[in-house]
C-alpha cells in the first residue's frame, strides 16, 4: 500500500536513465536492450566472450592466455558498455545502493555453478578510509544481495590504503597491491573454496591479490565472478 502510493508521487524510474518504469529496480525496453548480457561461449577463467572450439574446460581469452590467473575460474554478467556500464558507475559513484539487489542476481544468473561450489562468498574490500568516504563497498553489497548464508562481506582486509590503479601498468598494479590485502584475523578459510566478488573487472590485479591472499591463508580454491568485464578497445562511451 505505501509502496503504491510512493510509486504515485515517484514513479520508478529506468537503473540507467530518466524513462520510468513499472517496477522498481528495473531498466527500460531501450536502456535492457542495450546491455550486453555475457552468454555464448567464455574464457574459463574470466568470462569474456571468446570464439567457439575446444573443451568449455580449455577456453581462455588472450588476456588470461598471457597472464596466468590466480584463480580458476571465473564468470562476468555483462560487457562493461552501454547501459551495462551506467548501472556499474550508478553502483559504485551514484550512491544507488539499491541497485545492488538487480544486479546481484545479474551475477547470480551468470554464475549458479561457482556459487554452488563455494564454501564462502567473499567481496574485494575496500580500505577503512576509502569506505569512509564512499559510505559503502559496491561489491560487499552485491555479495550480501547474491547468497545469505555464504556471504561474509568481510572476509578480506585492505592492510594499507592504496593509491589508484587507474592508468597504472600491470607490473606497476601488482606493486601497488603488493601485501594491501590479507585475511581478516578472526576468518578461516582453511580447506574452503572461496568465490570472490567485485563489480569490474579489468586487468584482475586486485582480484589476483585477494586470491593469492586466500590461497596463502589456506583456502583450497579461489573462484571469481564480476559484474562487468572490460575488454579493452571495446568499451562505448556512455549515451
Ligand atoms: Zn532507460
Ligand atoms: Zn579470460
Amino acid at each position: 500500500m505505501l509502496s503504491a502510493i510512493r510509486d504515485l508521487i515517484y514513479p520508478p524510474r529506468c537503473l540507467s536513465c530518466p524513462e520510468e518504469t513499472d517496477a522498481a529496480g528495473a531498466l527500460c525496453a531501450t536502456c535492457w536492450r542495450d546491455v550486453e548480457f555475457i552468454t555464448g561461449p567464455t574464457c574459463k577463467l574470466c568470462g569474456t566472450p571468446v570464439d567457439a572450439g575446444g573443451a568449455p574446460e580449455y577456453m581462455r581469452c588472450d588476456e588470461c592466455e598471457a597472464h596466468p590467473r590466480d584463480w580458476s575460474a571465473g564468470r562476468s554478467a555483462v560487457m562493461y558498455s552501454g547501459a551495462g556500464k551506467t548501472v556499474v558507475l550508478q553502483l559504485k559513484h551514484g550512491d544507488r545502493l539499491d541497485i545492488a539487489p538487480t544486479l546481484a542476481n545479474w551475477i547470480v544468473r551468470s554464475a549458479p555453478d561457482l556459487i554452488a561450489g563455494a564454501d564462502m562468498i567473499a567481496p574485494v574490500p575496500l580500505h577503512w578510509s576509502r569506505l569512509f568516504k564512499r559510505r559503502y563497498n559496491q561489491s560487499a553489497e552485491l555479495v550480501r544481495a547474491m547468497s545469505r548464508d555464504k556471504a561474509v562481506p568481510d572476509l578480506l582486509r585492505r592492510t594499507k590504503r592504496t593509491q589508484s590503479l587507474d592508468g597504472a601498468t600491470r607490473t606497476e598494479r601488482a606493486a601497488i597491491l603488493d601485501g594491501a590485502i590479507a585475511l581478516h584475523p578472526a576468518k578461516d578459510v582453511t580447506g574452503r573454496t572461496v568465490l570472490l566478488v567485485d563489480d569490474v573487472l579489468t586487468t584482475g590485479a586486485t582480484l589476483g591479490a585477494c586470491a593469492r591472499a586466500l590461497r596463502d591463508a589456506g583456502a583450497a580454491d579461489v573462484t571469481i565472478c564480476v559484474l562487468a568485464r572490460v575488454v579493452r578497445g571495446r568499451q562505448t562511451p556512455i549515451s
